[in-house]
């Protein structure tokens, strides 16, 4: 154990259990039904190093659906079938400053093309991007490439997630019409929508998010085995657009205050590294108004304020 890994652990109780206390004054996701039922005072942190240890505290094998954490690494895998060129002439990178789910500004940044891959309108055009004879094959190519960077052979799908928001999705339809409407999206809706309902419906802890961090922390390699997952600069990419949009319209908040290239998912999640140290997951249902989780962000606001995590 290094130094700072044993000051983490003799701390990280008292930052969670005070952070904890903040799960009050947010609200548990409801618009996918099934996310309704999460409890709201859960609140999880696992901590891993390049030396393969760990700091764990609260919740931390609480399952929950990863929902937009899943876009960052899809729009990996976009970029390793595609190439950067191809994925860029379809989303763009710029950060919209719109919630998570916006329809206003899809327009702006050139006729027809998503602000950036992590609204749901960029991510959902990503999916249609994933190599695959079919939605089945996309899907499964998925998420071996998630139990690949989790380290865990046992990462599904979470059915009744997938279902319950499959059947309330009319936004999320809607955008996707739209966007095949504009040509941007050229496959069949419905089949794009699968793949895309089904990676956020993949159900995780927040100890495989750490792992999955920690690939992106280390450059793209996986530090027990030295292995190249994914090309340096692909991560860049990724962590770049994580500091510019990862925790919706908050970003700018987030990365004041924290400073740490981040990922929030509806369900609570968020994945966050120190570069080049630590991959880090989080978990806290209750969500702020801004849709990331109240009692995660003020956690990891307390460690980094106290481990000087900040990138600036
Ligand atoms: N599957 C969710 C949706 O499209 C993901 C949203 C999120 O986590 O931001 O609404």
């Amino acid at each position: 154990f290094t130094e700072e890994m044993n000051a983490i652990r003799a701390c990280v109780n008292e930052h969670l259990e005070e952070s904890r206390k903040l799960a009050a004054h947010g609200k548990v996701a409801s618009y996918i039904p099934e996310l309704g039922a999460a409890p709201r005072e859960a609140l999880g942190i696992s901590i891993l190093d390049k030396h393969g240890h760990s700091v764990t505290a609260g919740d931390c094998s609480f399952l929950f659906t990863m929902q937009s954490i899943s876009k960052v690494f899809t729009l990996i895998l976009a970029l390793m079938d595609r190439g950067e060129d191809d994925v860029f002439s379809k989303v763009g990178k710029e950060p919209s400053g719109d919630n998570f789910n916006s329809m206003l500004k899809l327009e702006l940044v050139e006729p027809g093309i998503p602000f950036n891959p992590l609204i749901n309108a960029g991510a959902i055009v990503i999916s249609s991007l994933i190599r695959g004879a079919d939605s089945e094959e996309k899907y499964q190519r998925i998420l071996s490439f998630f139990r690949d960077l989790s380290g865990n052979d046992k990462l599904d799908g979470n059915t009744e997630v997938y279902r319950s928001e499959s059947a309330t999705a009319h936004r999320n339809r809607s955008l996707a019409y739209f966007l095949k409407d504009n040509g941007v999206l050229t496959d069949d809706v419905e089949e794009v929508l699968e793949v895309y309902f089904r990676h956020c419906a993949v159900e995780i802890s927040c100890r495989d998010l750490a792992r999955m961090a920690l690939v992106l922390a280390c450059g793209g390699t996986d530090p027990a085995t030295g292995r190249q997952i994914i090309p340096r600069r692909y991560v860049q990419i990724a962590k770049t657009f994580m500091v510019t949009c990862g925790m919706y319209n908050a970003s700018g908040e987030f990365a004041i205050q924290v400073g740490l290239p981040a990922k929030s998912g509806v369900s609570g999640g968020i994945l966050t590294m120190v570069p080049g140290r630590f991959g880090i997951g989080v978990v806290g249902p209750s969500l702020n108004p801004k849709g990331n989780s109240v009692a995660g962000v003020h956690l990891l606001e307390s460690l980094s304020r106290e481990f000087d995590w900040s990138m600036f």
